[in-house]
């Protein structure tokens, strides 16, 4: 444990057993929150939840699949009979399909919008409708991608996925505006992952990268709206 900025707080982190979600869960349960993880694979996030524990911090592991309505009740069900409330998501699960835009499969493309768009919209609309709203506080935070954004051969349906989680979280914004709920999109250039272990590799962040600004936006809950932070190397001139 190195902060306790959190201290009290729960948080839900999707996708939270390996990669940037792991890195995200394992930083915030660093500033002192309970974190509930939730993967479709049992075993990365029961590993995660162990080593949260080991360093002091309280954790469950949810076998959940984001693609699932009922699994994401029981998430956010199992969260609030552990810690009582969700004060924080994030929507990191994620996944791609590669080729371009007029190979792809019907099916290649429903998933990728089923998990990454669908999928944020359920946690989100269950984090909302389960306490957030109610209190009139909270934070969700996006793992978008600068893919969403800009644009990168090959990956369409991830790309039209995250730009829609944009749409979502500008919707949301001005919809929740009486409101102390807050909801960012984060969304960084390439990351060293398993995701990204057989594409070209430009210069590439770490999962640290990510977890510092979702980090900042979870201990700071800001008065102004911050719509979306783009996280980028240092030598990336981001064209957005
Ligand atoms: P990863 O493949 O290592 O991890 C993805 C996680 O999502 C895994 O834990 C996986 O189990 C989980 N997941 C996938 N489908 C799921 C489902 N249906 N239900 C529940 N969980 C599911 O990838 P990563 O690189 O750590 O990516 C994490 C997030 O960051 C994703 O949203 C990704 O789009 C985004 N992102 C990644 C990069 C990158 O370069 N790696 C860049 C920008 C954004």
């Amino acid at each position: 444990m190195t902060g306790t900025e959190l201290e009290g707080r729960t948080a839900v982190v999707t996708g939270g057993g390996r990669g940037i979600g792991r890195n995200i869960a394992l930083g915030l349960a660093a500033e002192g929150a309970n974190v509930v993880l939730a993967a479709r694979s049992e075993d990365e996030i029961t590993n995660v939840a162990d080593v949260v524990r080991e360093r002091g911090g309280e954790a469950i592991a949810v076998s959940a699949d984001v693609t699932a309505t009922e699994d994401v009740g029981t998430l956010f069900e199992r969260a609030r009979e552990s810690f009582g409330q969700v004060d924080l998501l994030v929507n990191n699960a994620g996944t791609a399909a590669h080729g371009n835009t007029w190979e792809l499969s019907d099916e290649e493309w429903t998933r990728v919008i089923d998990v990454n768009l669908n999928g944020t919209f359920r946690c989100t609309r269950e984090a909302l409708n389960g306490g957030m709203l109610e209190r009139g506080e909270g934070t969700i935070v996006n793992v978008g991608s600068l893919t969403g954004k800009i644009g990168f051969a090959g990956t369409s349906a991830y790309g039209a996925s995250k730009h829609g989680i944009q749409g979502l979280t500008n919707t949301l914004a001005k919809e929740l505006k009486d409101s102390d709920v807050r909801v960012h999109t984060v969304c960084p250039g390439q990351v060293r992952t398993e995701m990204t272990d057989d594409i070209a590799e430009i210069d590439r962040l770490e999962p640290d990268d990510v977890t510092d600004i979702v980090v900042f936006l979870a201990t700071r809950p800001a008065r102004a709206y911050i719509p979306e932070v783009v996280v980028v190397p240092p030598d990336t001139i981001p064209v957005v």
